[in-house]
């Protein structure tokens, strides 16, 4: 069935009806956690990512086909024109030296998988001239690919490298389209959206889903009984470059 961009809007919550956002929350705790408290009226969706777990799989990299798959992400050869909402770098290369203590070593060979922070405090929304991207009130950073120009202020602005260009037409590269999602066209920028299309049908973001180790655990960080927050009373914790005042919604377990 395809998907008519009228009915996508809808789906994620664009159509600015009241209460949406809020609906997508309930939906994730209630399917997550179970747990359904006051604290889903202010929601901060977030991913905490167990780096143990991943290094027991050795970095099988089924979150990004799974994330690929579902987006109908280009494969293109050329690096410098590559489209990526979930990709993979060394963890040496993403964390600084000194970031997680005696870490580094044990997880020198690890490739950590990263995505868009949907930060907090994003400067991404900030510098955008048409409002292509925003961040909702759960606090997803969303992107419209029909308002957007092209004018890449906002992968300027992005300290963490989390958006794409299509500097060609994405759409011959897609390995096999996913018709519940829409395609982009030459021109415009896109990220990951932590599955907005799927969390508004009660469902779980893919790269969760698939990931054979549960390396990946989402849900509403201003919850104190959500899945993430449990794990992060109890773990260490890092993010990524914290220190810029964004806010990062992504955490990483060492
Ligand atoms: Fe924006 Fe980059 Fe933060 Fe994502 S990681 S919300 S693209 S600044």
């Amino acid at each position: 069935m395809k998907i008519t961009r009228k009915e996508f809007l809808r789906l994620t919550g664009l159509s600015l009806l009241a209460g949406g956002a809020m609906r997508v929350v309930r939906a994730i705790e209630l399917g997550g956690s179970g747990v359904r408290t006051a604290a889903s009226q202010a929601a901060r969706l977030g991913m905490v990512i167990d780096l143990s777990k991943c290094r027991e799989s050795d970095g099988c990299s089924e979150c990004v086909h799974a994330c690929n798959a579902a987006h109908n992400i280009p494969e293109i050869a050329n690096r410098a024109h590559e489209v990526k909402w979930i990709w993979t770098e060394p963890f040496g290369a993403v964390f600084p030296a000194g970031r997680a203590s005696y870490a580094e070593q044990s997880y020198a060979k690890l490739e950590v998988p990263l995505m868009c922070n949907h930060c907090a405090d994003p400067p991404c929304t900030r510098v955008c001239p048409t409002q292509a991207t925003w961040k909702r009130d759960d606090g997803i950073v969303m992107m419209d690919w029909h308002r957007c120009i092209g004018c890449r202020y906002c992968i300027a602005a992005c300290p963490y490298g989390s958006r794409s260009f299509n500097w060609e037409d994405p759409r011959p590269a897609v390995a096999k389209i996913n018709p519940d999602f829409p395609t982009r066209t030459k021109g415009v920028v896109e990220k990951c959206n932590f599955c907005a299309e799927r969390l508004a049908r009660g469902m779980k973001p893919a790269c969760v889903e698939a990931c054979p180790q549960g390396v990946l655990t989402f849900g509403n960080l201003a919850n104190p009984e959500s899945a993430p927050r449990q794990l992060l009373r109890t773990r260490f914790a890092i993010q990524r470059e914290p220190e810029l005042g964004t806010g990062p919604s992504v955490y990483y377990l060492v």
